[in-house]
């Protein structure tokens, strides 16, 4: 499979890591002396460019965390003036403002080579016609595929999320090779065509897709493969770094590239701060390394994984994270036990007749004990007619299989077909009504 950049992408470690070092000694002068921010970060932590030899001075970098950026919001955190700044992207946020990512052209420029990368990467050439149903606008998703696609030469078909049936239809009628979207979202296209009597892997052309911007499951993509009949790559990123680009997997699927030469990545153990080995658990940690508008040192995502510095056999030289394992902040609590949602994921698709749309629903009655429900959908099949029995059966072995990986118990309601909430972006799995 060809590599889009071989010079930067199959970089001997010895001279990636050297790069590195140099370009921290640079973002770190740079961003010293034109945000007040980092200005006081670096001398509390009394740390200069000069002091910057080799990765090893990484650590004594302070870090960067979303409250941050919270507090600098909404420019207060770029280097430039705002003449120089061409775009700017926003995450949706779950609370209140939205975290803003700012760009200049040479941004752009970075933008699409990452992303020129990330779909070479999945096999996307100038003859395939990429059908982007990404979210075009704030979201970063669309525009940064679109970039990255239209860079690589192929056709891209600028969809953004929404309007199942035209995206159905024009996928099939416009000739789609690759699917880009989140990976929710793909399903949703599937039962849809389904519903309209299309066979998507009969009709559709589509071999490859690549799908992000929320957490997902080996199991999910079994599914997502069986029912599209396409390779799915996992593809990672945030728009506090630059959006989708940041890195993806190869043909090998065993862990995502990350574009070490852009970005530089880290894994912490988010109590102690300390930095891990490769291959150990932990939080990660990105720096921005040639960002002009809004280069961010160190930054937490509270995403977890492992990192891995082995060289791959597909000739990067690049390290790789492994799937996110969740977030430092999304564990549940619930009644003193921690519940991660990605193990109901595992748990719920692991079971035959359960499809792939969920809901995580906690709430805490007055004076009572956290209650725990499972909303999941059963097979249609189930319902046309209606068997109840087999119904019955089912919830029961739902209820017991959870209760048995999580170590608590959950009411399971299992739903008919498109009783759970579809979703043009990112799904929303997890509703946490407690008053905490
Ligand atoms: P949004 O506007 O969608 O919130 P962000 O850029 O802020 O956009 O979202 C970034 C976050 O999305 C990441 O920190 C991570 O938690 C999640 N994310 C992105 N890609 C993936 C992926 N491939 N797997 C798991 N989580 C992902
Ligand atoms: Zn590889």
């Amino acid at each position: 499979m060809p590599i889009w950049n071989p010079e930067c992408e199959t970089l001997p470690r010895e001279e990636l890591e050297k790069l590195q070092a140099q370009r921290l000694r640079e973002v770190v002068a740079r961003t010293a002396a034109t945000v007040p921010f980092y200005k006081k970060k670096f001398a509390e932590a009394k740390v200069y460019a000069d002091d910057i030899r080799s990765l090893d001075d990484l650590k004594r970098l302070p870090f960067t965390e979303k409250s941050d950026l919270r507090d600098n919001y909404p420019f207060g955190m770029f280097t430039v003036p705002p003449e120089q700044i061409v775009r700017i992207h926003a995450s949706s946020g779950t609370t209140g403002k939205p975290t803003v990512g700012g760009y200049t052209r040479a941004d752009i420029d970075i933008w699409a080579e990452v992303m020129a990368r990330t779909v070479t990467s999945a096999g996307v050439t100038s003859k395939d016609v990429v059908h982007n149903a990404y979210g075009y606008g704030l979201f970063t998703g669309g525009l940064g595929f679109h970039l990255g696609a239209e860079k690589v030469g192929a056709l891209v078909i600028p969809m953004s999320g929404g309007l199942t049936r035209r995206q159905v239809m024009l996928m099939e009628d416009f000739g789609a090779t690759a699917l880009t979207c989140t990976p929710s979202y793909s399903l949703v296209m599937a039962e849809e065509a389904a519903e309209m009597g299309v066979d998507f892997k009969k009709r559709m052309k589509v071999r490859v897709g690549i799908f992000g911007a929320e957490p997902w499951t080996e199991r999910m993509r079994a599914e997502i493969e069986a029912k599209l009949g396409l390779e799915a790559f996992d593809i990672y990123g945030l728009t506090e770094l630059i959006g989708p680009g940041v890195s993806v997997e190869c043909e090998q699927h065993n862990g995502m590239h990350i574009q070490e030469d852009h970005f530089l990545a880290e894994i912490i153990d988010p109590a102690t701060g300390e930095k891990l080995p490769y291959g150990e658990e932990g939080e990660l940690v990105f720096t921005a390394l040639t960002k002009e508008a809004m280069p961010v040192i160190r930054y937490r995502t509270r995403d977890r994984t492992r990192l891995h510095a082995e060289k791959c056999p597909c000739g990067r030289t690049t390290a790789r994270m492994e799937k996110i394992m969740g977030r430092t902040d999304d564990m549940l609590i619930v009644r003193g036990v921690n519940v991660f949602p990605q193990l109901i994921e595992k748990t719920l698709l692991s079971i035959e007749d359960i499809e792939p749309h969920y809901q995580i629903v906690i709430d805490r009655p007055k004076d009572q004990l956290d209650t725990l429900e499972v909303w999941v959908e059963a097979s249609p099949r189930l319902f046309q007619p209606i068997d109840t029995r087999k119904l019955d059966e089912l919830q029961n072995r739902v209820k017991t299989e959870l209760a048995q990986t999580l170590g608590v118990s959950a009411d399971i309601k299992l739903m008919g077909p498109k009783s759970i909430q579809r979703s043009e972006g990112k799904a929303r799995r997890v509703v946490d009504k407690r008053d905490m």
